[in-house]
């Protein structure tokens, strides 16, 4: 094995195989290093994953129309890979419930529901077809750097990797380095702190999220009427029910990790106790921890990028991150590209990765405002809540936009029909008027990133963000 490569990732998580795929595709020579082999990638069952992010990256995604509408089809498959990636299930419409279920709202749900083992398999062909060396069962323990501590003066030149055969540990050297180790942040969090990007995030940033696939039972099915629906925000998170097909029913729910309240798991199985017609015949589920938190103020640094939930690049109030990771992982490269084709690795070089993520794709934007909100309003009692339902406050139009990861600034109608349906509830009044004020101020205040890499100006956003941050806490 070469000991010197132009581009390492850690971890080939779909951030990671569109990072490599597309620099491979530019001629760069890309090695991953992942820990696991490569049929344990993705999660043995199926994520609602953003239809813009899997056509941003090729995917030929099945029309809203040609899935789930009467009878349910079969699972799509897509142009260059005849297996299947796309369950049967797609939402084009999404009933969102209130957490007590007194009424509910209808949205538009721009995901589709994805086999993340089909999905990661069809990456790493495409990786691999570009031209990227994969090295599976190989752990990547810690960044190599050189030059100071500080963001200015880092340089990260390669890493440190365990062979999990052998537990031979070498080190690999390389012009750049990604860090797509998920919400461990293997890399970035073993960087120094005063480089300002190595906090690693707390357990408030997390939700705990579980998911179970039953059979149903036919027979039962007729007097057992299930919708597919969201509930949310519900014991300070969210629960879900959707029809993969004739035959299987996904069940989940994801609450602040934690949280003071019954876990998810428990949360499933009082919704299953209710329904005779879900066996207890499990297909395939599982779970986890769910990144819900913020982003470093920087996700580059000399000779280094991260990507996915290593940089949360994830939907604050659902936890959805393969979109992001994906889209993470296209910009990064973006960057990469332009910034090797004039012969620099360094963070100026490799700044426009930040303004893209942060302003040009208004990710970063939209979802810091999101956090403060989702802060904010996951302290209130679930009866404010279902009140807020009940006075359309979280309208269709609202929770349309937030689910799918967009912030919706008040504007002032919205302002007045809040203050005139709240005006019974002073306090909640108070709360909903913090979280959108400073979901406001967050979101200008990224659209105002650092155009390019300049230490002082840099330091100064920073401080901002922090003061804003500390006001949601
Ligand atoms: C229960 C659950 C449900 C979810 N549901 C959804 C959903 O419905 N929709 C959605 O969009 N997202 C969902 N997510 C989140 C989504 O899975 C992540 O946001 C997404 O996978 C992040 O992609 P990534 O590229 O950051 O890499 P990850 O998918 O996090 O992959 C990281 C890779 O790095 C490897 N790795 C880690 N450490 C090392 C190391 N030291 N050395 C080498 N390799 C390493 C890992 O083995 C892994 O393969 C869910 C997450 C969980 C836990």
């Amino acid at each position: 094995m070469p000991d010197k490569y132009q581009i390492v990732v850690a971890g080939a998580g779909p951030g990671g195989c569109i990072f490599a795929r597309d620099l491979a595709r530019a001629g760069l020579d890309v090695v991953v290093f992942e820990k696991e082999n490569r049929d344990a990638l993705g999660h043995n069952w199926s994520d609602a994953v953003e239809r813009i992010a899997l056509q941003a990256i090729g995917i030929d995604v099945p029309a809203e129309d040609t899935v789930n509408r009467g009878p349910l089809v079969k699972k799509a498959g897509v142009a260059d890979r005849p297996a299947a990636i796309f369950e049967e299930h797609a939402y084009p419409d999404m009933e969102v419930w209130a957490p007590d279920y007194c009424c509910k709202k209808e949205i538009q749900f721009r995901y589709i529901t994805t086999d993340r083992r089909a999905l990661a398999q069809l990456l790493v062909d495409q990786a691999m077809a570009a031209g990227v060396t994969f090295r599976f069962r190989q752990e990547v323990i810690a960044p190599v750097t050189a030059g100071g501590s500080s963001l200015s003066e880092i340089s990260v030149t390669g890493i440190e990797v365990r062979d999990l055969e052998t537990q031979r540990t070498t080190t690999v050297s390389a012009s750049v380095t990604a860090d797509d180790t998920g919400f461990a942040s293997v890399l970035r969090t073993a960087l120094p702190v005063e480089t300002g990007i190595a906090r690693p995030f707390t357990e408030d940033e997390f939700a705990l999220v579980h998911r179970t696939v039953r059979k149903r039972d036919p027979a039962k099915i007729a007097g057992d009427r299930i919708t597919d629906h969201y509930r949310y925000p519900y014991r300070t998170g969210y629960q879900w029910v959707q029809t993969l097909n004739e035959e299987e029913i996904d069940i989940g729910a994801g609450i602040k990790f934690n949280a003071d309240t019954q876990g998810p798991q428990e949360t499933v199985e009082r919704f299953i106790a209710r329904h005779p017609s879900i066996t207890g015949t499990v297909v395939r589920g599982g779970g986890g921890r769910c990144l819900v938190g913020r982003s470093p103020y920087s996700l580059v640094a000399g000779g280094f990028v991260i990507i996915g939930d290593a940089g949360s690049q994830t939907i604050p109030m659902t936890g959805c991150g393969a979109g992001g990771a994906m889209i993470g992982g296209k910009l990064a490269a973006k960057a990469v590209i332009s910034a090797a084709a004039e012969g620099k690795t360094d963070i100026a070089a490799l700044w426009p990765y930040n303004l893209d993520w942060f302003v040009g794709s208004g990710r970063g934007a939209n979802y810091a405002a999101l956090t403060a909100l989702r802060s904010i309003l996951q302290k209130l009692p679930e009866e404010s809540n279902a009140f807020l339902f009940k006075k359309d406050v979280f309208s269709g139009e609202m929770l349309t936009q937030s689910i799918n990861g967009l912030f919706q600034a008040p504007t002032l109608p919205l302002m007045l029909k809040t203050f005139v349906r709240c005006l019974t509830r002073p306090g909640l009044l108070m709360q909903l008027n913090k979280a959108t004020t400073l979901g406001t101020a967050l979101y200008k205040h990224y659209q105002r990133y650092p155009a390019n890499w300049n230490p002082d100006i840099f330091q100064q956003w920073c401080r901002t963000s922090d003061r804003l941050f500390s006001k949601a806490e």
